[in-house]
Order: structure tokens, then sequence, then C-alpha cells
């Protein structure tokens, strides 16, 4: 039997996530994460899912990314699924970065690695760590292709007018300034199911994807090939998300430089890890926010109008983009499980064709579904994202016999 199982890694700089797939089924035989790696205090966390094993927890100091790699491989071994497997076709890695030259799924090479590296100026804080893991991965089955899946292969589609800033084009050009947007795998497999969810093929529909985690953006995807994003150069642009501010006046920053004598790191920190419903409230989780709503906290309510009144905005502006549009999905930890999120950032826009069915958004489901009233014009739908099962897919495409 040929080789039917993808390990999906999402490495970041302190942490390791994976998955393990069998691509016969799409089942998942193993899942975990192995976090503060370089600390004192590491973790990993494993779940054996094939055999409904329970998860096992450790903590012990993992000093760097090959050791944790190799921790998740002891780990899989115990349960007869290790690295060395010959049932493994491929390791999946989430790239976040692959600028305007990665457009698909790419099998690594010495070439590829370059290209990745040369992207680091515009992903400082991602891109060296999917380095790290695809290098680390390499070392442990040199045999085996190693596939780079990009978070912003999705958006290569946008058109000139959506990915340009109106910035002096050679300077955007000498530093590669553009608008590349995230969360692409996560757009592109969301937008397939909505179209699934509707009956129809992705060539079919239009439809604007509301990616709502911790992390937060919004497509706008016509005919199954995103046509604009809220996410820009980097992932700080657009939506208010759980720590990041999204959209401001760029001159902000000049002011806070020259008047408030903050360093250019200082900026970054406070607009990346400081800003959006943290550093509007204190709060980057939206259950804790509808908490203390409910018992009548003012900034809590203020951080969520904030986030709402520009999720409205994005809906509108993406309803333009697209001329007609056929659905709008919400979906990540927020969109999926939110009701009152996807009721207000709807609520009034009738005028666009769309409304929240009160008992449809109330229903807690894993599964796609609508929830807009029966006879409504655009549909509402939550479709949860699986950007792992997204990866593994277009990983097993690729290499798979
Ligand atoms: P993600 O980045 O997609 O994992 O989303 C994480 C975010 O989802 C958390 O920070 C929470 O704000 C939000 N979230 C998760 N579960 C719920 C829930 N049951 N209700 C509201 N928000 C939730």
């Amino acid at each position: 039997m040929s080789p039917s199982r993808v390990l999906v890694l999402n490495s970041g700089s302190s942490s390791v996530k994976y998955q393990l797939l069998d691509m016969r089924d799409s089942s998942r035989l193993a899942a975990g994460l192995v976090e503060r790696i370089g600390e004192e205090t590491s973790r990993l966390r494993h779940t054996p899912l094939a055999r409904g094993g329970e998860t096992r927890e450790w903590n012990a100091p993992v000093a760097d990314h090959e050791a944790a790699l190799k921790a998740v491989s002891q780990e899989l071994a115990k349960d007869g699924l290790g690295l060395d497997s010959p049932e493994l076709a491929a390791i999946g890695h989430r790239v976040v970065h692959g600028g305007q030259t990665f457009t698909e799924p790419t099998v690594v090479d010495e070439a590829v690695l370059a290209e990745i590296e040369r992207l680091i100026p515009v992903a400082p804080l991602h891109n060296p760590a999917n380095l790290t893991g695809i290098r680390t991965a390499q070392a442990l089955r040199p045999d085996l292709p190693q596939v780079a899946v990009f978070d912003t292969a999705f958006h290569t589609t946008m058109p000139e007018s959506a990915a340009r800033y109106a910035i002096d084009v050679r300077t955007a050009d000498e530093h590669r300034i553009r608008r590349y947007g995230f969360h692409g795998t996560s757009h592109a497999y969301v937008s397939r199911a909505t179209a699934k969810l509707l009956g129809k093929a992705p060539e079919e529909v239009n439809v604007i994807v509301l990616h709502l985690g911790n992390g937060a953006s919004a497509s706008a995807v016509r005919g199954g090939k995103c046509v604009d994003t809220s996410m820009g150069l980097t992932p700080l642009e657009g939506l208010v998300m759980g720590t990041r501010s999204g959209d401001a006046d760029p001159a902000v920053i000049f002011h806070l430089a020259r008047v408030g004598k903050m360093s250019i790191d200082e900026i970054d920190t406070l607009l990346n890890k400081k800003s959006g419903l943290v550093g509007l409230c204190g709060d980057n989780d939206m259950r804790e926010i509808r908490r203390r709503i409910d018992e009548g906290d003012a900034r809590a309510q203020l951080a969520f109008d904030i986030y709402i009144h520009r999720l409205k905005k994005y809906i509108g502006a993406y309803c333009a983009v697209l001329g007609t549009v056929d659905a709008i999905a919400f979906t990540a930890g927020v969109g999926e499980n939110a009701a009152p999120v996807r009721e207000a950032a709807v609520a009034g826009l009738e005028i666009l064709g769309l409304a929240v069915d009160g008992e449809r958004n109330a229903v807690r489901s894993d599964e796609p579904r609508l929830i807009s009233p029966e006879d409504a014009r655009v549909k509402v739908a939550v479709v949860p994202t699986d950007e792992e099962l997204e990866i593994a897919t277009q990983t097993y495409a690729l290499v798979g016999r």
C-alpha cells in the first residue's frame, strides 16, 4: 500500500503545533503541541486520536525545535505512528509569507528555502521559525518530501488595484510593499466549504469570508478566487483583533515617535501586542468580554462596539467590491462560537440583503450551517475552518501516489 499519512507542522518562534492525518479518509490520527521551546518550562501535549487515547502531557525543558520535533516523534512512536514510519507520505509545513513568488503549495528544495529566507524582511516574526521547522524536519527524514503551504498563496489572485497601496511605486517595489494578505489557507478552505453548503461549485459563487480568531481577517472571494483581503504587508492591517489594532491612520506612528518619543520597536509592540480588544478593555477573549458586558461593564461594551463597527465596514466594503454576494461565512474561534458577534455584525444590513435568524444563530454545532432566514437573498453561514486538513490535502495532492 502506498504511504497515505501526512504530518502537518506549524512552527512558531517558541512552539510547534502538529497533526498527523491519514489521507485515505482524511481522518486525524494524532494532534499536539510543544510550547515554550527554549525555556525551562516547556510543555508537550499529545493526543492519539486514532485509538481514542488519552491526552498525554509533560513539562520538561525542550532546548530547540530539533529537540521539540524529536519529542513529537517519540510521542507518535508510542502509538506506532513514528516519523520513521514507511506510511508517512510527506510533511506539510505552514509557511506564513510566500511573497509574490509562491502562488501554490511547493515541494521544498534549496531554492525554495532560499526564497523563504529572502522574504524574512517582510515576515520577521514568522518566516524564520517556519524555516527552522522545515530544516529540522528535513534533518530527521531527509528522504521525505517536505511541502510548504503558504498563508499568502490564496491571495495572490488579487488584482493590482486591491494589492497595491497608493505609495510611490518605485519605493513600494524596492521594498516589496504591497497587500499580501494572510490566513489564506483558511479563506480558501472556508470559501470552498461555503460553496458546497450552498450546493454550488466554488466558481459559481461570490463569498465574503470573515475569519475571526485571535487574529482576524476578511476576504472577498469571487468565483473561488480572492479579489481583496483585509490584512496587508503584515497581519496588522484590517479588522480589530485580539491584540492587534487593525486599521489606524499611519500618522499615528509618526505622532507616537515624534510626540510620544516612543521607539519603532515600542510602537510595533503597542500595535501588535497591546492594542485590539486587549488594548481597549484588557481582555482579548470574546467569552470574557461578553461576560463583562452582561455585568454592565462599559469598557467591554465599547471594545465590542468598536470591533463590530470595523467588521460592518468591511462587510459593506466587500459587498461593494464583489457587486453581488451569495454568502458571508463566519469562521475561527470567535466566528464559529460567538453568536452575539454574528448577530451584531449583520444587524441593520438588510439593505445589503443580510439578516440572521435568531434561533438558527443560537444553535451550537461543529458542522457548516446556515443562520440566515429561509428566504434570505444573501446567505449567512457558520463554517468551521480546518487549516490542518487543508494543508494536509494540498500536501498530499502534490506528493500522494
Ligand atoms: P482562534 O484564534 O481561531 O483559535 O480563536 C481564539 C479566540 O476565539 C479566543 O481568543 C476567543 O476570543 C474566541 N472564542 C473561542 N471560543 C469562544 C466561545 N465559545 N465564545 C466566544 N468566543 C470564543
